[in-house]
């Protein structure tokens, strides 16, 4: 019988054979979650209660460990970077937020120093504060935050983050279900007067993939990460267009590995494996899953 380490560390293997096989020396996952443990317990409990924001889709947590065992499972799949992507869903809970990320990017060096931010008052000055120590991505969740992300009290820290090329990884698709303000034209508003910015759309749009792949053909610094996006799960109700899939193709270096871990209904290497299925090939996989965010990053 295997103990659960054993079966952990099968997981591992396949997860390293893959990046092995590809030649890369490791993953970098733009897209992973943590955050402060009650936060992340009151987010769990909303997948296991079928919320709305889910869209009432059965969604059982993989990986409900402590946090020090989901930061030991990233670097035994040899994960080389990663995010703590956090987000509030209110005022005045974005600094508190923040100074976490701070203290966990110390905690956990491979982690890329994560902020976020929502419209409120005051937001400018936390965003400068931020960069100023060090925060190399910022999350944005304009469907669980229910903001128009071209709120004009967003401008000065858009503004910002264009200005110091700093990332920000935002979730404005309409999926799993949509938000007030989710979609391309809120986002089209923002990039009109910040084409400088280096927006990494979430989950590719999902499901307003086409939308955003305009966008991404339209200004350069704007990404996509490929977030839970041509899994089973994800194609049982938001799939992919397989039109679309030239344009990944010649996307392919603006296309960045996200995951969702550890807040997904399956195994991790089963996001690894529904990019490869796509049949894009060994070079535009290895800049996906690797050479695009060492680049973007400066690893
Ligand atoms: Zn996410």
């Amino acid at each position: 019988m295997s103990s659960p380490h054993a079966v952990v560390s099968e997981e591992a293997g396949e997860v390293r054979r893959f990046w092995t096989g590809l030649g890369l020396p490791g993953l970098i996952d733009v897209h992973t979650h943590f955050m402060p443990e009650r936060v992340l317990r009151k987010v769990w409990d909303y997948f296991d209660t079928n919320g709305p924001l889910i869209g009432g889709l059965e969604w059982p947590i993989t990986y409900r460990k402590e946090e020090d065992e989901r930061i030991a499972l990233l670097r035994e799949f040899g994960v080389r970077a990663f995010t703590s992507m956090l987000y509030p869903h209110k005022p005045g809970m974005a600094e508190w937020l923040n100074s976490w990320a701070a203290d966990f990017a110390r905690r956990a060096p491979d982690c890329l120093h994560t902020a976020t931010l929502y419209p409120e008052p005051g937001v400018e000055s936390y965003v400068r504060r931020a960069l100023e120590a060090g925060a190399r991505v910022f999350k944005a969740h304009v469907q669980v935050g229910a903001y128009d992300p071209a709120d004009e009290r967003l401008q000065q820290a858009w503004g910002l983050l264009a200005e110091a090329g700093v990332p920000v990884v935002m979730h404005c698709g309409s999926g799993p279900a949509p938000g007030r303000h989710t979609g391309t034209e809120p986002v089209v508003r923002v990039l009109a007067r910040h084409p400088e910015l280096r927006l990494i759309v979430a989950h590719m749009g999902m499901p307003e993939y086409e939308g955003f792949l305009d966008l991404a053909e339209r200004y350069d610094q704007v990404r996509l990460d490929t977030t839970m996006v041509f899994t089973d799960f994800s194609e049982g109700f938001m799939p992919f267009p397989r039109r679309a899939l030239p344009r990944i193709a010649d996307l392919g270096d603006r296309v960045l590995l996200g995951t969702d871990f550890p807040n997904i209904p399956y195994p991790y290497v089963h996001q690894l494996q529904a990019l490869e299925r796509l049949g894009l090939g060994p070079a535009w996989l290895r800049a996906v899953c690797h050479d695009n965010a060492a680049e973007l990053f400066s690893l």
